[in-house]
């Protein structure tokens, strides 16, 4: 008999799998199924993705698989594929990604069908809270308060919620304060009952329902191009209903933790079966159950922000990406740095699903494959109740007054639609106090001592912070240099909230930012504030413009446009257009137009002139010709090697060292090494180097090769780099 040979994915910085033996008196693992195996003097988890029947190393080398953890592959053939295609293209060792792919408890060799055990407070409990002689059990008391306000505790919940509570526990149970019950996981098929009806598609939706609903069973990528409130999640719903129908189930992707709810709710009343809700602010046990319940079938539709793509689901029959344009399905952080957008493109197409992109501002990317009939565009012109689209217009800030950041037509026009019932929404992309900290004598701005940045004044906690690396120190009061009085300079969300809170006495207004909205709680009270009319006036940064439809604002005020007209990162332009879009619709309704004031600088810049005159659309197809002549994406491919170190010239060097490498590839051109836009950042200096080529293939089977050598540079070791591959922040 042949031997057969395991190859295990390991969380290693290895570009590799490795070869294990099965177990000695054991059948060999299926691929996809979990392994414990001897690694060094270690103990690792991985996942076996292959059975060969060779290895590189002579059978004496290898080692034996200790332990099988999974009779039944955790992932399909189909999910193995994505994630080997995703290591492959993003250049990251295989391990790694499989780790990212799993949730946390998986990673650690938990059995995910094993029953869960629940703590809860007995009566007896609750009598001996109340005692005061239960606060000398410091520890007790506290869990048992915790419990007290729960229904019952998961162990792994509480594991990771109340650190060390296993002692006080059991202390609790022996006196008949606590008791646990251990409940089996539920792997029964879900029930879907009817779903309730849906309301009556207009045309386009009609339309679009119709082409995505005549490509089930296929690959297929569909652009569902509609303006806010044109109703693209109606179109969802009734895709999903459908494919429901015919047994199959749905992942849904949506941008960020704070709209997750807000899509589940939707989905939550239309279907009566299981949805399983996967974000970040989950613990592991929550993440652990959510991914079981997909990965079973239990629950048909999987709703979750960037790494729900990576989550097995059978029968999978239709991707969705909602607001495909937003940035945070790139994962911009850490090593493994992949679109999750793009990845569940290849899923569909590795299923032989199709997919829809849903934005009300597309990327670029997107529309070019439009352009080029990779996607299939299904337009939605007509918003809910035929509301009319919004008025843009442009204030010259070098004509009018300005009163602490707002200018005299703006504040004109607030005080217009106030009086007639109105709310009124002011984006700023700005938080804190002011952006600056300046001495009125010598001219001393206080600045982070990390970083190239000066520190942000939060006037209310008296604090200064660095918004790169989060340094903190408390507000001075004289200037560090001279010691003569110092002032904010420039103007944030809170000192645009002190100023309305003047100019608007009597109106209450509601400000959107991470500094006063921490919690999803928190926020949502913001936003039912806004519906309830309670709130007349809303302040915030990018928050406000997301996802969120305000249908009694009636007038949107853009405070700062202009720092990102001049800037050097060529995506800059697209990113402004979608959020002056994105904002402005979140204005208006069926019986009144709506007012959009951009106030400027520069009203004749092209870009604004292009956005005001011809919309979105014209906009994008002005800036693509730009984009093709400069050949930038979605004409070209980049990657983009980022590197950092505590001396100074550490990244170039390494740069430069990398970029001797391999010199004058074909089709492939590099430029930089480059200092990067912000030099310094938390004690490090941030350099990149930039490879671009015209063709995919040509930058992929470069890259392939170029990291390896790479990796081997004894400088590698002195720095922290990345490779970062279709980046989106290039300067
Ligand atoms: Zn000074
Ligand atoms: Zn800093």
């Amino acid at each position: 008999v042949n031997p057969v040979f395991c190859k295990v994915a390991l969380d290693t910085p290895l570009r590799r799998c490795f070869d294990y033996l099965p177990p000695r008196d054991a059948a060999a693992p299926v691929p996809g199924a979990r392994v414990l195996v001897p690694f060094g003097r270690q103990q690792l988890v991985g996942v076996v993705t292959a059975l060969a029947d060779s290895s590189d190393l002579p059978v004496e080398k290898l080692r034996q698989v200790l332990r099988v953890l999974d009779a039944t592959p955790l992932l399909s053939a189909a999910d193995l594929a994505l994630l080997e295609w995703a290591a492959a293209y993003y250049h990251h060792p295989i391990g790694s990604v499989f780790a990212t792919a799993l949730p946390k408890l998986l990673r650690d060799g938990r059995d995910p069908g094993s029953p869960q055990v629940f703590w809860s407070i007995t009566a007896a409990g609750r009598v001996w809270l109340q005692d005061p002689k239960s606060l000398r059990a410091k520890r007790q008391h506290e869990l048992l308060q915790w419990l007290a306000a729960r229904d019952a505790c998961d162990e792994e919940d509480l594991a990771e919620l109340l650190p060390g509570w296993r002692e006080p526990a059991r202390a609790l149970l022996a006196k008949g304060f606590v008791a646990t019950t251990s409940r089996q996981r539920d792997v029964s098929a879900p029930v879907i009952s009817a779903a309730t009806a849906g309301p009556r598609l207009d045309p386009d939706q009609a339309n679009a329902v119709t082409a995505v609903t005549n490509a089930l069973g296929q690959f297929a990528a569909f652009l569902l191009d509609g303006v806010t409130g044109s109703g693209k999640t109606e179109v969802y719903l009734q895709l999903v209903e459908t494919v429901l129908a015919r047994g199959e189930s749905v992942l849904v992707l949506c941008p960020e933790i704070g709209l997750a709810p807000q899509l589940v709710e939707r989905f939550a009343k239309r279907f009566a079966t299981p949805i399983a809700a996967l974000h970040s602010g989950m613990t592991d046990r929550e993440r652990l159950g959510v991914w079981h319940d997909a990965a079973v079938g239990r629950a048909r539709i999987l709703i979750g922000t960037r790494s729900a793509v990576f989550t097995p689901l059978p029968r999978l029959g239709l991707v969705i990406v909602d607001e495909e344009h937003d940035a945070s399905y790139k994962q911009q952080e850490g090593g493994f740095r992949y679109s999750a957008r793009d990845l569940a493109l290849l899923r569909a197409q590795q299923v032989g699903v199709p997919i829809v992109l849903g934005s009300a501002t597309p990327s670029f990317e997107s529309l070019h494959n439009v352009a080029t009939a990779k996607f299939m565009p299904l337009l939605l012109t007509r918003r809910a109740g035929n509301a009319q689209p919004p008025r843009l217009s442009l204030v010259d800030l070098r004509a009018h007054a300005v009163h602490k950041g707002l200018s005299i037509p703006l504040l004109q026009a607030m005080d217009r639609h106030l009086a007639a019932g109105a709310q009124v929404l002011l984006f700023i992309n700005r938080r804190g106090y002011a952006p600056t900290l300046i001495c009125n004598t010598c001219g001393w701005i206080a600045p982070c001592h990390a970083c190239d940045a000066r520190m942000t004044v939060h006037q209310k906690s008296q604090r200064l912070s660095c918004h790169h690396c989060g340094a903190e120190e408390k507000l001075p009061e004289r200037c560090a240099r001279c010691g003569y009085e110092v002032r904010p300079l420039g103007h944030g969300t809170e000192r645009v909230e002190e100023t309305l809170v003047e100019r608007f006495p009597g109106f209450a207004i509601e400000r959107f930012d991470r500094d006063k909205l921490r919690q999803q709680s928190q926020l949502e009270g913001a936003i039912d504030r806004v519906h309830s009319g309670e709130a007349r006036i809303l302040v915030g940064t990018q928050m406000l413009t997301k996802g969120h439809h305000f249908p009694e604002v009636a007038l949107v005020g853009v405070l700062n446009a202009d720092q990102s007209l001049f800037s050097t990162d060529f995506r800059a332009a697209e990113r402004l257009a979608q959020t002056i879009v994105q904002v402005a619709g979140r204005a208006g309704r069926a019986d009144r137009v709506g007012d959009v004031l951009i106030q400027t600088q520069y009203p004749e810049h092209p870009l604004l002139q292009s956005l005001l005159n011809e919309g979105y659309g014209g906009f994008a197809a002005q800036a693509l010709v730009e984009r093709n002549t400069a050949h930038w994406p979605p004409y070209s491919r980049l990657a983009l090697l980022r590197a950092s170190g505590v001396q100074p010239d550490a990244a170039i060097q390494f740069l430069q060292q990398a970029k001797l490498l391999m010199e004058n590839p074909d089709g492939v051109t590099l430029q930089g090494p480059i200092p990067a836009a912000m030099v310094r950042k938390a004690g490090r200096y941030y350099a990149q180097l930039l490879v671009e080529s015209a063709q995919r293939l040509r930058l992929q089977k470069y890259l392939a090769e170029w990291i390896e050598k790479v990796e081997q540079l004894p400088s590698a070791r002195k720095v922290r780099w990345a490779l970062d591959v279709d980046p989106l922040d290039v300067f």
